[in-house]
């Protein structure tokens, strides 16, 4: 048997829990089909057939969420901090005991291929494992000394949160979202995308499995505009944490502004890969080529904004273009896969939509440009593709393409590289290659986005503050900034002589 078809029926085992059943809501430590007993089906990017149908939550199913995490959160905020390390940790273990189930189920649901898919739980299980070592200190404040006066601060959960997730690396998104709030003593009701909703449905089993109690982490499928909006506008949820479009931020935050939602969002992206002549060339087309054409381009950091010195553009561009003409497209349980069908047929036909609107700016298309028909199952799959001779004022160097898609523009200066580099309305990431440390230091300084890596790919590490500029987000998370969104701060000020108070009235 070939390992695609051995990987095949493992998948289809994984799958048989979900066949019969559906995709379940869990609230209050329940499995529960919508009220209203309306579902959709979730389809395999791979043929468009069904793997599973899925609970469609009506705003009643909303409040039933958010009341049980309401419920639960006077108890759950109230366990010591080291028993919320050691549940997260047991939930970190119940995640890698089961990572190939995760995986798998993540590839077949998303069409990410499984050579990085087979990652995701344990990546999610690390961001577990981090939070958890940092619960016992969560609450932990600030001394602040003044005249005549101390002040201390101390940190409380700030109650039931909503988190809302989009459908790339969903699993992994999840975990970095929830491990935080429950680490914090939040507890959660949790929103995933429509487009894959199978893995989060299984973690969230998988916490209660592992001893968290019911009610603390809620899971509810369906759509944005009803159960994702009711979820924004529930009275009884504090905060919401968003993941997903710049524009469906702008709803949710006036949708949450009648109940003052504090909210916190990762929104869009188009970020420039810079790269000067002076580089480790060689190092720099890896990181390019990876950080576009892995994780089928749906990735939030992609450095989908190649800006190049002129007088190394045409050779890098040609490298890059050599690559992505190389690189394997096929069944994402394909261990030789790197490049997978896209999400669904509304995305895929949003993607290609960009090669008519390449051709009609004028850009070259390098390679690429077009469906990959004859890939297997004959799904959502895209060409990796490379637009040269584009320009930053392009369409196709300014919108969120989200795909395998590169556009490449030359610059002659780095004045140049910093005017176009920061001309777009996103400010998520920036990757800078360059041999000057000085110049590194520089051009990093005058970025207008969030996260900048220098002469790297994307390489999280998870105390580092993540987030963006612009139209790419508000606040951070990681380490202690997820901390601070899922918590109120107080302040107490005791003075420490007797002030002179002003006497009113006497
Ligand atoms: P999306 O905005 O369409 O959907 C995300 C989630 O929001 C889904 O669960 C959806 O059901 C829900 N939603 C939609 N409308 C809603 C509404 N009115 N009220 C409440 N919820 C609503 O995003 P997507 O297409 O699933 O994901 C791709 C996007 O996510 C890209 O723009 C990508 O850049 C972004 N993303 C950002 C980061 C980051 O860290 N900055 C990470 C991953 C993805």
């Amino acid at each position: 048997m070939s390992k695609l078809n051995e990987n095949l029926a493992k998948a289809e085992a994984y799958l048989a829990q979900f066949k019969d059943s559906g995709v379940l809501n869990l609230i209050n430590g329940q499995s529960l089909p919508s009220s209203s007993g309306e579902t959709f089906e979730t389809i395999s990017p791979v043929d468009l057939k069904p793997l599973a149908s899925v609970a469609r939550c009506t705003v009643q199913d909303i409040d039933s969420a958010a009341k049980a995490a309401s419920d639960a959160f006077p108890a759950w905020s109230a366990v010591p901090g080291k028993e919320r390390k050691a549940i997260l940790h047991r939930i970190a273990d119940a995640i890698v005991e089961r990572a190939e189930e995760i995986a798998f189920l993540e590839s077949l649901d998303t069409g990410q291929s499984i050579r990085f898919m087979s990652k995701a739980a344990i990546r999610g299980a690390e961001n577990f494992r981090f939070f958890a070592d940092h619960a016992p200190g969560a609450r932990d404040g600030k001394t602040l000394y003044g005249p005549n006066q101390m002040n201390f601060t101390s940190r409380k959960p700030i109650g039931p949160v909503g988190v809302i997730t989009p459908w790339n690396t969903p699993f992994m998104l999840s975990t970095w979202k929830i491990a935080p709030a429950l680490a914090a003593g939040c507890t959660v009701v949790h929103k995933p995308a429509e487009f894959s909703p199978i893995t989060a449905r299984l973690l969230a089993e998988i916490a209660l499995e592992a001893g968290l109690p019911a009610g603390v982490w809620n899971t509810v499928n369906g759509f944005g505009e009803d159960a994702g909006k009711a979820l924004t506008e529930h009275p009884d949820i504090k905060a919401i944490s968003f993941v997903g479009e710049s524009r469906t931020g702008q709803m949710i935050m006036a949708q949450g502004a009648p109940t003052l939602k504090r909210v916190h969002f990762e929104l869009g992206g188009k970020n420039p890969c810079v790269v000067f002549a002076d580089a480790d060339l060689e190092r720099a087309v890896d990181a390019a080529v990876f950080m576009i054409y892995s994780l089928n381009g749906e990735r939030c950091t992609s450095s989908s904004r190649l800006l190049v010195e002129d007088s190394i553009y045409d050779d890098f561009t040609a490298e890059v273009a050599k690559r992505a003409a190389n690189i394997k497209i096929g069944h994402p349980l394909d261990p030789e896969t790197v490049v997978g069908p896209l999400i669904h047929p509304t995305h895929e036909d949003k993607v290609l939509s960009y090669f008519d609107i390449a051709r009609e700016e004028g850009a070259t298309i390098a390679v690429g440009g077009a469906k990959a028909s004859d890939a297997p199952g004959g799904g959502c799959y895209v060409q990796p593709t490379l637009f040269t001779q584009a320009r930053n004022d392009m369409r196709i160097a300014q919108e969120e393409i989200f795909g395998p898609v590169l556009t490449a523009i030359p610059f002659k200066d780095e004045a140049e590289a910093l005017q176009l580099a920061n001309d777009v309305d996103y400010g998520l990431a920036a990757y800078l290659w360059t041999g000057d440390v000085t110049r590194s230091l520089r051009f990093a300084d005058a970025l207008d986005v969030g996260m900048i890596w220098v002469n790297s790919e994307n390489i999280r590490h998870l105390p580092a503050p993540f987030g963006g500029t612009k139209s790419s987000g508000i606040g951070r998370d990681g380490g202690d900034y997820s901390f601070d969104f899922y918590m109120e701060t107080k302040n107490v000020a005791i003075a420490t002589a007797e002030h002179k108070i002003p006497k009113l009235g006497g």
